[in-house]
């Protein structure tokens, strides 16, 4: 019987994913992996067997029993599975479902953390999440729950939002009743870590304007104290329409 190692592999550039991911990657037989990882990871593992289970593969609930019978399949024919998810395995990755399934066939497993796409977007705009005296508190959220519902809320001085697919308008919306001040900072950053990132700077009430600009890209909504830009910073600040590319630093 093999094990699984579940691996963070960050939020999109090949070199974003952990020293110990990467190792672990290496001894991989088969690995599973989400559409948005980056394919030159693939470089890392060559001779594993790459199996693609992203959404473009299955779809939804069937989809997630489906990698889990494939993760208990896998493991009893080979040494080392690795699943491969985007960001971190456990903000948002159904860790939960996949690490009950392979308990209960009593496969071994371990997870490798990996870079977030909150802190990714944070480094690529310079915007510390955290701030000495009014950023004490961070709150990651999902916008989308499972009936399709959007969800908002004020629970902390910084709130992220991921899986805002279409609806920042309606998100806008629900910020508003949810007490945040209309001209809150809210900083939007689309395939944060990627060589095509793109940010935008708005307030709460003028968020709707960023959906046209980051359409169909996976994409990270700050909202309080870690949107603010820095106060030496040369950038304009909220409440401007902006898109800039901002390339990675090599
Ligand atoms: N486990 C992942 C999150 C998976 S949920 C992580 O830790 O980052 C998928 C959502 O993550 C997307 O809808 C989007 O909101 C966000 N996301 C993933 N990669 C991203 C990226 N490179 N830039 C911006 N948002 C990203």
């Amino acid at each position: 019987m093999g094990s699984v190692v579940f691996i963070g592999a960050g939020p999109g550039a090949a070199d974003l994913i952990t020293v110990r991911g990467a190792r672990q990657l290496a001894r991989a037989d088969v690995v599973l992996f989400d559409a948005l990882t980056d394919p030159a990871l693939r470089e890392l593992a060559p001779k594993a067997r790459w199996i693609n289970v992203g959404k473009r593969g299955f779809c939804d609930s069937t989809g997630q029993d489906t990698i889990n019978a494939l993760l208990v399949k896998y493991a009893s024919e080979v040494s080392v599975v690795v699943r491969l998810k985007g960001g971190d395995p456990s903000i948002f990755g159904r860790l939960e479902e996949e690490l009950e399934a392979l308990a209960q066939a009593g496969i071994e497993c371990d997870v490798v953390p990996g870079v977030t796409a909150a802190i990714a977007a944070a480094a690529a705009t310079q915007r510390p999440l955290t701030r000495r005296g009014n950023g004490r508190s961070v709150s990651l959220t999902t916008a989308m729950t499972r009936s399709g519902a959007l969800h908002a809320s004020r629970s902390a001085d910084t709130e992220v939002f991921y899986m805002t697919g279409k609806q920042l308008a309606a998100l806008s919306r629900r910020l508003i009743e949810a007490g945040w001040p209309t001209h809150t900072p809210v900083s939007v950053v689309s395939r944060a870590g990627w060589p095509d990132q793109l940010h935008s700077d708005h307030s709460v009430a003028t968020l709707p304007r960023a959906s046209m600009l980051h359409a169909g890209r996976p994409t990270i909504v700050t909202v309080g104290a870690g949107a603010r830009p820095l106060a030496a910073a040369t950038e304009p600040t909220a409440d401007i329409h902006r898109a800039q590319l901002e390339p990675l630093k090599p």
